[in-house]
């Protein structure tokens, strides 16, 4: 018997660990909630868990095995179950986060203890963190030459499903016998036979937000239908958060419910496609050979996406500290404001800078939001209110569905400009400026701010501007800007030279 113990994986498919731990032995799979881990979760996060975690252990069930689900100290409940079944070796995939690897060593240690063998897979990554360096042997803090070699390196296939002939049998699992020998320590029959717990009994209540479906089938159409058009205007599309141009497969990757070889796969499928795309439409025969045209640059530009992900995946790996620290250094801290009414109208969405009002909201109702607006409210956050970036990384981490440490300290300390590859302290996004490009319309933000449905796009763009009276009529329920992004962009400036030691 063998052990696989399910994390950030939440699927039987295209998952290294399951498959390496089904050719070791008979598999019995499992799943810990784990309270240190749930005590930085939000209910969009729990509630897309648990709904992945339904439909895992049905497709368990459909291959005539089960998930054992159990809540505690993974430390103590896995040697558990690997001397209740009799396993040699518990297999996992490698989680990157600090504390993923604290409580990593300690699990390892207990089952070394009880004489149980700890395997782990890499398994979330194409490119494990440390295989992509410079040359001089060094892991990338510039994302550019990271992106090159992560390119350019081959890449693993998907791997199969393990069949039911490697699972355990789920009926097997819950006999009396094996229940008995676990009796005290791991009820494995409860494990088995109850159900999920509630969203309430993990301490969490059902999220305001409309949190899109969980689970490996929503993944699948999620890559399918992004794979079948809108991958091929990604690059003209991505930038305008009306257009809904990207693929939403974030929280799935944060939850592993899609393997990245299988999205990797289809992104490679695609480019086969756009290739040909490219060559039926292209009349300008001055097009350099090595030259993409537009469907294959946009299926590349995706793929640099993920190659991000990869980049931040490696940066939180070799630098666990920058999930509370500002990796760039500065001669002096910078001087940060506390402003609890300023912080409290941007969660609220209540800025009176329409652009980031509606982020803010689109997060509060979907527990998602557009890749361009999560820049443009962390700008505003760090460089217009002059607010820590961790208040705002705090907010996120909250409500987010896909909230990924690794990603989310990358945003966020690329907009306050402290991270790795950031945005250079002096280049402070006009919010008014960033709603006219991105959003001309003001489409996406009369979707989100339902009191400005009656005003055209040109008054929307101009709110700032606008005079107390000119607001009122147009308005009358939607806020007056709480600053002026003229003034608290010289403000910032300055507070970023004064950390710099330059004033
Ligand atoms: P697509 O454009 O379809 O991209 C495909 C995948 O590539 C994404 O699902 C994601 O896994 C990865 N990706 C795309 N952009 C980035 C990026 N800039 N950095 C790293 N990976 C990327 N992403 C998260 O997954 N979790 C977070 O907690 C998170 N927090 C962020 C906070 C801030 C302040 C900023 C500026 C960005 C953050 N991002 C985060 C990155 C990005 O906004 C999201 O990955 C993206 O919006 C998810 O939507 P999508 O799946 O449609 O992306």
């Amino acid at each position: 018997m063998t052990i696989f113990w399910h994390r950030r994986d939440l699927r039987a498919s295209d998952n290294r660990g399951l498959a390496a731990a089904a050719a070791d032995g008979d598999t019995v799979p499992v799943f810990v909630f784990d309270d240190a881990v749930l005590d930085h979760a939000g209910d969009a996060r729990v509630r897309f868990m648990l709904d992945s975690l339904a439909e895992l252990r049905e497709a368990y069930r459909e291959r005539g095995s089960d998930l054992v689900v159990a809540r505690g100290d993974p430390a103590e409940l896995l040697p558990a179950l690997a001397a209740a079944v009799d396993a040699e070796a518990v297999h996992w995939n490698a989680d990157y986060s600090g504390l993923a690897q604290e409580r990593d060593a300690r699990v390892e240690d207990a089952l070394a203890d009880a004489g149980v063998a700890a395997e782990t897979h890499h398994d979330a990554v194409l490119h494990e963190p440390g295989t992509i360096r410079t040359n001089a042997g060094e892991p990338y803090s510039v994302y550019t030459y990271f992106w090159k070699k992560w390119r350019d390196r081959e890449k693993p296939d998907p791997f199969p499903a393990p069949d039911s002939g490697d699972l355990a049998d789920g009926d097997a699992l819950a006999a009396g016998e094996l229940a008995d020998a676990l009796a005290g320590e791991f009820d494995i029959d409860d494990a088995l036979r109850s159900d999920l717990p509630s969203i309430e009994d993990l301490g969490f209540g059902e999220p305001e937000a409309d949190v899109q479906a969980g689970g490996t089938a929503a993944a699948h159409d999620r890559l399918e239908s992004f794979r079948d058009e809108p991958v091929f205007s990604y690059e003209a599309d991505r930038e305008y958060p009306a257009r809904a141009g990207s693929s939403r497969l974030s929280p799935h990757l944060k939850f592993g419910t899609i393997g990245i070889r299988t999205v990797y796969e289809a992104t490679e499928a695609a480019m086969a496609d756009a290739r040909e795309r490219d060559e039926r439409t292209d009349d300008d025969s001055e097009t350099e050979d090595d030259e993409l045209g537009p469907a294959a640059s946009s299926v590349e530009t995706f793929q640099s996406q993920l190659a991000w992900r990869e980049f931040y995946a490696q940066v939180l790996y070799f630098n666990p500290e920058v999930v509370s620290q500002n990796y760039k250094e500065y001669e002096e801290p910078i001087q940060w404001r506390d402003d609890p009414e300023e912080l409290a109208a941007w969660k609220a969405g209540e800025t009176g800078y329409p652009i980031v009002d509606a982020g803010m909201r689109q997060l509060r109702d979907e527990a998602w939001m557009h890749n361009r607006v999560r820049m443009i409210v962390a700008s505003f956050l760090t460089k217009d209110l002059l607010i820590d970036w961790r208040a705002g990384y705090d907010h996120f981490r909250e409500h987010l569905a896909d909230h990924d440490t690794a990603n989310d300290t990358g945003g966020w300390q690329w907009a306050a400009s402290t991270g790795t590859d950031a945005q250079p302290y002096f280049r402070i996004f006009n919010p008014a400026t960033q709603g006219e490009r991105y959003d001309p319309d003001a489409e996406y933000i009369r979707e989100y701010v339902p009191e400005l449905r009656g005003v055209d796009a040109d008054a929307i763009h101009d709110w700032p501007d606008l005079t107390d009276e000119e607001r009122t009529e147009l308005a009358p329920d939607y806020a007056d800007p709480i600053v002026d992004h003229g003034e608290r962009r010289e403000q910032a400036l300055a507070m970023y030279k004064r950390a710099r030691g330059e004033e």
